[in-house]
């Protein structure tokens, strides 16, 4: 784990931080894909968890969230807009394209089974010391922790801090096959660069400490 603020550590489950979870306190953001259960419970060790919540329901991000949920005996919290997709794992409907090669692969190989959600959140709500910020486009339910006391961001897929072509970080909007609402996911850019994060955690990439690079982003994509 790599820590990026007090009580926060970013859980890496692919080399070059191109998949990350999130330990806040003693909550799981963001599980990985089906086969990081392991690594991510090896990476959190000897801390406790009580309880998993998700950024989004999509498949590099609730893969190993049934099986930490169940083998750990903790509450799943997910973004109520993305609730029903987690508990039925329809994932692919939600997408541009259901039958896009990619996002068949990535549900063979990286989708997770479906778990019932114990906890719907809101805009506003607590996880931690973090609020809930309801950041729709990349999934209807995508929603971002926000601390404003240090101003800590853990920002799921609305950004996105990779090149997934040269795995070298680089800003970018989400890709578009697995954004079913672009448009929205930008008004979702803004209203987080209002928000002037100090430090941004990605779901890709590695974090940002450039306020003034989010919000030029932000300024850039109409
Ligand atoms: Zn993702």
């Amino acid at each position: 784990m790599i820590q990026i603020a007090n009580d926060v550590f970013q859980i890496s489950v692919m080399p070059r931080q191109l998949i990350n979870a999130y330990l806040v306190g003693s909550t799981l953001i963001d599980a990985g894909i089906k086969t990081s259960g392991g690594t991510i419970l090896r990476q959190i060790g000897n801390r406790p968890l009580t309880a998993h919540a998700l950024t989004h329901a999509h498949s590099d991000h609730q893969g190993a969230s049934a099986e930490i949920c169940k083998k750990l005996g903790i509450p799943y919290c997910v973004g109520a807009k993305d609730v029903p997709v987690a508990e039925s794992g329809r994932i692919a409907e939600t997408m541009p394209n259901p039958h896009h090669p990619v996002l068949a692969f990535e549900q063979k190989y990286w989708e997770g089974p479906s778990h019932p959600v114990d906890r719907a959140l809101r805009e506003g709500d607590k996880v931690e010391d973090f609020v809930i910020i309801e950041t729709p486009g990349h999934s209807a339910g995508h929603i971002c922790f926000w601390r404003e006391r240090d101003g800590v961001l853990i920002a799921g897929d609305v950004l996105r801090n990779v090149n997934f072509f040269t795995t070298m970080p680089e800003l970018g909007e989400p890709p578009s096959i697995f954004t079913p609402d672009p448009q929205e996911n930008r008004k979702s850019i803004k209203k987080i660069a209002a928000l002037k994060p100090q430090v941004v955690c990605f779901g890709h990439g590695p974090a940002l400490r450039d306020p003034q690079k989010i919000f030029e982003f932000a300024k850039r994509t109409g």
